[in-house]
């Protein structure tokens, strides 16, 4: 993890980096976050990065802790302290630090802001993209507004370390109807029978990923069909191909899931292009 790490107001040594024990992100996962990519020392999608942490505490009414230009700073301040060239930057924001009452404080608490840098070896992402990973599938046992990113993850923690038990890299979770609503800790996407690029319409029910909306604009770019639909589990195991995406991951190809092979059991075409269409766009970012 980081060498240096931002704690409210102070850049100090991760090993020192500490919040109180009463701030209620700890008590009660009141508090949201993001992951910001970094490829070749660049920012991926910062701005939709900061514009959907506004959004996120905006929903559940906490105040920003910094202005987004301060944050722009920090975030360029951990990225050039910790030397980072690939991997990312992890924001995190809560109510703050109040004693444990489950009404917000009354007076309102300053939020608190944390934020951590990872380093990933780029040839990590490259070496699975190329062999392509498992998925099992979970049932959906969340909250009923995931397009928020709260800090709040314990039914995603349960669902990747019941797949990590199962030899899998994901779990895509199955909403009550038997359709996927995304992964653990990234979106879902088929090329279906016809050979249409599908991913799960925006609602409530998925995480607004930034990789997606990205994307999906280098899908049009590239003249690709697409459709934003719900699609079942039946349909992925019957796709041509599947894929993943997240800002650690990118777009990684899909082979399995629940030990079934998803088309010829290989990454395929479509994601390998898609993959190749993401790194382009991120080596010209900044
Ligand atoms: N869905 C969930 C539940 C996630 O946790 C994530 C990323 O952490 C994503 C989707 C992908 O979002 P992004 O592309 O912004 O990383």
């Amino acid at each position: 993890m980081s060498r240096i790490t931002y704690v409210n107001g102070r850049y100090v040594p991760s090993r020192e980096a500490c919040v109180s024990v009463e701030d209620r992100g700890y008590q009660f996962a009141d508090g949201v976050y993001e992951v910001c990519e970094v490829f070749g020392g660049a920012l991926i999608d910062e701005d939709r990065h900061l514009e959907r942490l506004r959004r996120s505490l905006a929903e559940l009414k906490i105040e920003e802790p910094v202005s987004k230009a301060a944050l722009r700073t920090i975030l360029r301040e951990i990225r050039a302290r910790n030397r980072l060239r690939n991997g990312y930057l992890y924001i995190q924001a809560t109510r703050g630090v109040a004693h444990r009452d489950h009404p917000f404080p009354d007076p309102p608490t300053r939020a608190s802001l944390v934020v951590a840098a990872k380093s990933i070896p780029p040839e990590k992402g490259e070496a699975a993209a190329r062999a392509g990973v498992k998925v099992t599938s979970a049932p959906d046992l969340r909250w009923k507004r995931v397009d928020i990113k709260s800090i709040a993850l314990l039914p995603n923690v349960l669902a990747r370390q019941a797949a990590k038990e199962k030899g899998a890299y994901e779990a895509w979770l199955i909403d009550d109807d038997g359709l996927v609503s995304e992964g653990a800790a990234s979106n879902a996407w088929i090329v279906d029978a016809r050979g249409v690029v599908v991913t799960r319409q925006l609602g409530h029910s998925i995480l607004p990923g930034i990789t997606r909306t990205t994307l999906i604009e280098l899908i049009a770019a590239e003249g690709l069909t697409f459709e934003e639909r719900k699609f079942s589990l039946d349909e992925a195991l019957a796709a041509r191909e599947a894929f993943i995406t997240g800002a650690t991951t990118l777009v990684m190809p899909v082979v399995d899931i629940d030990g079934k092979p998803i088309g010829d059991g290989r990454p395929g075409p479509v994601a390998l292009k898609l993959r190749g269409l993401f790194h382009d766009f991120a080596a010209h970012s900044n």
